[in-house]
């Protein structure tokens, strides 16, 4: 009987199986992850909670054997019908300071609940020092001060995720963190204790320090099977990795030769769906615009695009003065990437306006009064 096993139940691992099952694969399906139930990542940030992306049930109706263990070795298939798919995800990246032990990281079920047990288990004003503003320190810095902590966020630099979301809406929003009583410090961390941390000199007490800085492939697995890695297990458009035609890699573990590697949920998804294609013979799958979102002080924080290939950007503000939408233009002055805050239908309307080609007007981007569906609608 053919078989896929596949490494990890993170957002990637979980689609890939759904996805065998929407094929009516015939085969046996195995997810090896040490975490056990498969779960969603985003919500630990936001609630400190994990949801699971089905329940237990789902696994057994559908024939489908999680194994939690940690996989750190196994045979290669050595037949057209067995399949190895890493999913494997990403760690968090270490601070190389003094005393980096003493600083928690928010990545797994695990870590959200210690958090949380914190959190709980402390009176109002507890002092929680945050390091790193990206989209976690962020999302964390924020659920943390609506639970009643004293936040402390340090970043080390004025506009933390400018690269992705645009560097006037990533001003806004780092600034709206002073806004709403978070204290934001721009320098780099120099040592850690139980108890502090040393900023460009400045000593900052806090009984909780959370380290965000950033995450890395997950390539240990990948290493020892000897793959081809290239910040991040390489693959070609198939999923295959070019170093054996039956493992292939997805989510943000893996890295498509030529290509930027995606860390987002909904790119995992989209690997997820073409490694299943791969399995089953099917048609390539279509890929969408790149979009996340992040959400933080209540507000929903949508990005559609790449803005690494915009040169020039155009502001939409609302009546407040306040930043609603940013596109970005690329040299040619096509349309090419967009953020907005609470703005769900913007971000469907340049999904589309992107993935046709369609430029509105500057006059159009600008206006306050345009809506999503009238955008672009006089353009080719
Ligand atoms: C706190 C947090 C908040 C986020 N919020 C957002 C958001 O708002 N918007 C957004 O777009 N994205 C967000 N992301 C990113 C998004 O969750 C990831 O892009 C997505 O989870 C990637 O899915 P994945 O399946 O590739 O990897 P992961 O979800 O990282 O799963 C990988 C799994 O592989 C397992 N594994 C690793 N090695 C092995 C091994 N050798 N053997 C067995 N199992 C192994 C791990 O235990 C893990 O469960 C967030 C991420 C985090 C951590």
């Amino acid at each position: 009987m053919s078989s896929v096993h596949i490494i990890g139940g993170g957002v990637a691992g979980y689609t890939l199986a759904r996805e065998l099952v929407r094929h009516n694969y015939a085969g046996t399906i195995t997810i090896s992850d040490p975490q056990g139930l498969p779960y969603d990542r985003p919500p630990l940030s936001k609630t400190l909670q994990a949801e699971p992306f089905a329940p237990a049930a789902w696994y057994a109706e559908h024939g489908i054997s999680l194994l939690p263990e940690m996989v750190e070795d196994l045979p290669l298939p050595d037949s057209e019908d067995d399949w190895v798919v890493l999913a494997t995800g990403t760690t968090p990246a270490l601070l190389q300071v003094p005393g980096a032990q003493h600083a928690r990281t928010l990545h797994t079920a695990a870590d959200a609940a210690a958090l949380a047990q914190v959190l709980d288990s402390s009176m109002f004003g507890l002092q929680v020092l945050v390091i790193g503003a990206g989209l976690i320190g962020a999302e964390f810095a924020s659920t943390a001060k609506m639970l009643g902590a004293q936040v402390t966020l340090v970043s080390n630099t004025e506009a933390p995720l400018a690269s992705v979301l645009g560097q006037d809406l990533a001003q806004q929003l780092h600034a709206d963190h002073a806004q709403r009583g978070i204290r934001t410090i721009t320098g780099a961390v120099a040592s850690i204790e139980a108890g502090h941390a040393v900023v460009d000199g400045e000593r900052l007490d806090a009984e909780l320090i959370v380290s965000a800085i950033g995450v890395q492939p997950e390539t240990s697995l990948a290493a020892a099977l000897g793959l081809g890695i290239d910040d991040g297990i390489v693959v070609d458009g198939e999923q295959r990795s070019p170093s054996h035609r039956q493992v292939l890699a997805i989510g943000d573990a893996a890295r498509v030769q030529g290509a930027r590697r995606a860390v987002h949920w909904e790119a995992a998804m989209q690997d997820a769906a073409q490694a299943a294609a791969t399995i089953m013979n099917a048609a390539p799958v279509q890929r969408s615009v790149p979009w996340f979102w992040t959400d933080r002080h209540e507000m929903h924080v949508e990005t559609v695009g790449e803005f690494s290939q915009a040169a020039t950007t155009i502001i939409r503000r609302n009546r407040r003065g306040k930043i609603q939408t940013v596109f970005g233009l690329d040299h040619g002055g096509t349309l090419v990437a967009a953020s907005m805050v609470d703005g769900g239908l913007m971000a469907k309307a340049v999904k589309r306006l992107i993935a046709r080609g369609i430029t509105p007007s500057i006059e159009q981007l600008e206006d306050p009064s345009v809506g999503p569906r009238e955008l672009g609608r006089n353009e080719r």
